[in-house]
């Protein structure tokens, strides 16, 4: 039978294949590589007076600045539009220079940008106010009464040994009530109209634009929950070692029956490192006695040292030194006389001369240590690339940028390195020392593992709509729980939101790249081990002055975003793939200590995947909290609207890095 909808659909159909296959733009290359040069050195230019604008209001935070930065994003998303309209008259997905539709593509990806302005300017403003909750939130001190912001003060009191868990407890639940508790609605806002401008781009959602920049040749998700069950066993090991060491010192009332760690008590807001409490949980501690961050005080060491350090680290593998205009334009130190954001970061300015600079409020301490040449590994990234073409001067995908300086912290961080450059009198080589380096370096790095998965793994599923808004705050406790095996201090309810007390989510920065980088390291580490013919543990490996090493990572840096990542791995590592054997290889030796220490201990392998029931709370002699304010009213709540110059400066926060290379620490 011939309904209606038949009838109508082979003329539908028709229309449909002659709109998708009628050639409406030309396909003639060289006209169109004409046109790209063009656009390319007009790019440069419009990139770069908007990462000026930016700088100069991240190292001097003023209206005028503010204004300044707000106009040339502006013109950059114009000049985006535009040049994206233009394209239109090629039909580049059917070039036979592969590289040259490569390139078109590349620069017809640009995000939200798409949508109409009206939809920009409730965009920007949902994302100034997450943004403005976040960054002027303030929290009773419970010994001082005073209201104090999250840094350097809240940080410093969780990262304590001499701070009470009681203290701890109460800091952990007034920031949650003072940040995330107060965004819930602005995010529901916010993924409303994300979806609706991504749609405008032709994707389906957030999620699919978000994990559309690893060009997955496979299903992205399945690829990154199979990494995790690869580490999880691993990871494992160590939640039950550091629980046999935590129940003891904090006292068992506060662990629940389910065996989680109690999110509070691990020296970090997030419980995303546990360095802090490595005093607490080192499995030898009489064989580890030096303090590195006393030696570089000790040896007069600064901020440049520091920098020069990891400079001199890639030199010798060959990649040249920074640049002049790196030296003098890099702020190393927090400004006098100014307000400056000072969240570490690293700037490419989009120049052929060299421009690049790193921002950072350097204190002299190991993690800084490590901080500095995490973005040196930006530097070096955006130095290697500046020949690419502009939409190629990139990470082959974003795990990649992250990992480079984290590839070089894991050299320089061998105690055989740290006698090198004179922060070590010398090594001891006994397998207690060694099990307690891997076991410092897992504290910070293995511990983060499943953190860097759950904040992508909910947005996705808020993003596709699998989470609702009244399943927010529960369906982020589940991932913690099940995934990171902690559970929170205090009963939490879809009253608070949780996951906006962390930066990235309020400040809608992807977060998925931080686990994809925590095993490209190990990768990239143990490829260029191998080319400096590093025999022995992997975990000895100094790669430093090989010019076999710096040679291939020159040539990985170099080809920048030019070829589907997957390639530029393969080149590296002789693999296609994101893999967790290298980190496994690498850890080998503290698993098995993991291993038989835990065989000695009560503290069972396994955590329940639910959180702790509200009836344990009620069970558990620990007082309720005395931090809970009541609900305040403010004035750029969900339905306020911020005014004149207010929103310019605010609206800088939330703008910062949407369209730039502007690469921010975890
Ligand atoms: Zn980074």
């Amino acid at each position: 039978m011939r309904t209606l909808s038949n009838l109508l659909a082979v003329p539908l159909l028709l229309v449909l294949l002659l709109g998708c296959c009628h050639a409406s733009g030309s396909t003639n290359e060289t006209a169109a590589r004409q046109w790209f040069e063009q656009f390319n050195s007009d790019l440069a230019v419009q990139r770069n007076l908007a990462v000026e604008a930016g700088w100069n209001y991240a190292v001097n935070i003023t209206d005028e600045n503010s204004r300044k930065r707000v106009e040339a994003e502006l013109k950059l998303t114009e000049f985006l539009k535009l040049k994206r309209t233009e394209m239109q008259q090629f039909a580049w997905r059917n070039f036979t220079d592969k590289n040259l539709t490569r390139l078109f593509s590349k620069s017809d990806d640009i995000g939200t940008s798409v949508a109409n302005a009206t939809m920009q300017e409730l965009y920007s403003s949902v994302k100034t106010r997450l943004a403005t909750f976040y960054n002027t939130a303030k929290v009773k001190d419970p010994r001082s009464g005073e209201m104090v912001p999250l840094e350097p003060n809240i940080v410093a009191a969780m990262a304590d040994p001499d701070v009470s868990q009681l203290v701890k407890r109460d800091f952990w639940v007034g920031w949650r009530d003072e940040s995330g508790k107060k965004m819930k609605n602005d995010y529901e806002e916010f993924v409303r109209l994300g979806n609706a401008m991504i749609r405008e781009a032709g994707y389906a959602n957030l999620a699919e634009y978000w994990q559309s920049w690893y060009e997955p040749t496979s299903d992205f998700e399945q690829t990154m929950e199979k990494l995790w069950t690869e580490f999880k066993p691993y990871y494992s090991l160590l939640h039950a070692y550091v629980r046999s060491k935590l129940r003891p010192h904090f006292g068992s009332e506060i662990f629940p029956l389910t065996n989680h760690l109690p999110a509070h008590i691990l020296g970090n807001m997030w419980a995303q490192s546990w360095a802090n409490v490595d005093h607490l949980t080192m499995p030898y501690p009489e064989s580890w006695t030096v303090d590195i961050t006393k030696e570089m005080l000790r040896k007069g060491w600064n901020s440049t040292t520091m920098f020069r350090v990891s400079e001199e680290f890639f030199a010798s593998l060959g990649l040249g030194n920074m640049t002049d205009k790196f030296w003098a334009k890099t702020v190393m130190d927090r400004l006098p006389n100014v307000e400056m954001n000072c969240h570490a970061s690293a700037w490419d300015f989009y120049t052929n001369e060299g421009d690049f600079r790193v921002k950072q409020c350097t204190s002299v301490t190991l993690p800084y240590l490590a901080t500095t040449h995490h973005e040196m590994g930006h530097i070096q990234y955006f130095m290697q690339y500046e020949k690419q073409p502009v939409p190629f001067r990139d990470g082959a995908n974003p795990g990649f940028h992250e990992a480079v300086g984290d590839t070089i912290e894991l050299a320089v961080m061998t105690p055989e390195h740290l006698v090198k450059i004179g922060l070590l009198n010398s090594t001891i080589d006994s397998n207690e020392y060694y099990v307690n380096y891997m076991f410092l370096m897992a504290l910070k790095k293995l511990a983060f593992i499943p953190f860097g998965y759950l904040i992508d793994k909910w947005r996705w599923s808020v993003f596709k709509g699998e989470v609702t808004p009244q399943q927010y705050n529960s369906a982020w406790w589940k991932l913690r729980c099940d995934l990171q095996g902690i559970s929170s201090p205090v009963p939490r309810s879809e009253d608070d939101f949780d996951p906006g007390a962390k930066y990235h989510v309020p400040g809608n920065t992807p977060y998925i790249r931080y686990f994809v980088s925590h095993f490209l390291q190990f990768q990239f580490y143990e490829a260029l081990c191998n080319k400096s013919g590093h025999t022995g543990p992997l975990y000895k490996c100094d790669f430093y002055q090989s010019k076999e090493a710096g040679d291939a990572l020159k040539k990985m840096l170099s080809a920048g975003s030019s070829k589907h990542w997957e390639d530029t791995l393969e080149e590296l590592t002789g693999t296609r793939e994101v893999s967790a054997a290298p980190l496994i290889r690498y850890f080998g030796p503290l698993f098995d200590f993991l291993t038989e220490a835990n065989k000695n201990s009560s503290e069972p392998l396994t955590w329940s995947s639910e959180c702790p029931g509200d009836d344990w709370y009620t069970s558990t002699t620990a007082p309720p909290s005395t931090t809970a304010p009541p609900p305040q009213t403010t004035t750029s709540g969900s339905s306020g609207r911020l005014a004149g110059a207010t929103w310019l400066q605010l609206s800088m926060a939330a703008l910062l890095g949407a369209l730039l290379s502007t690469l921010l620490t975890r």
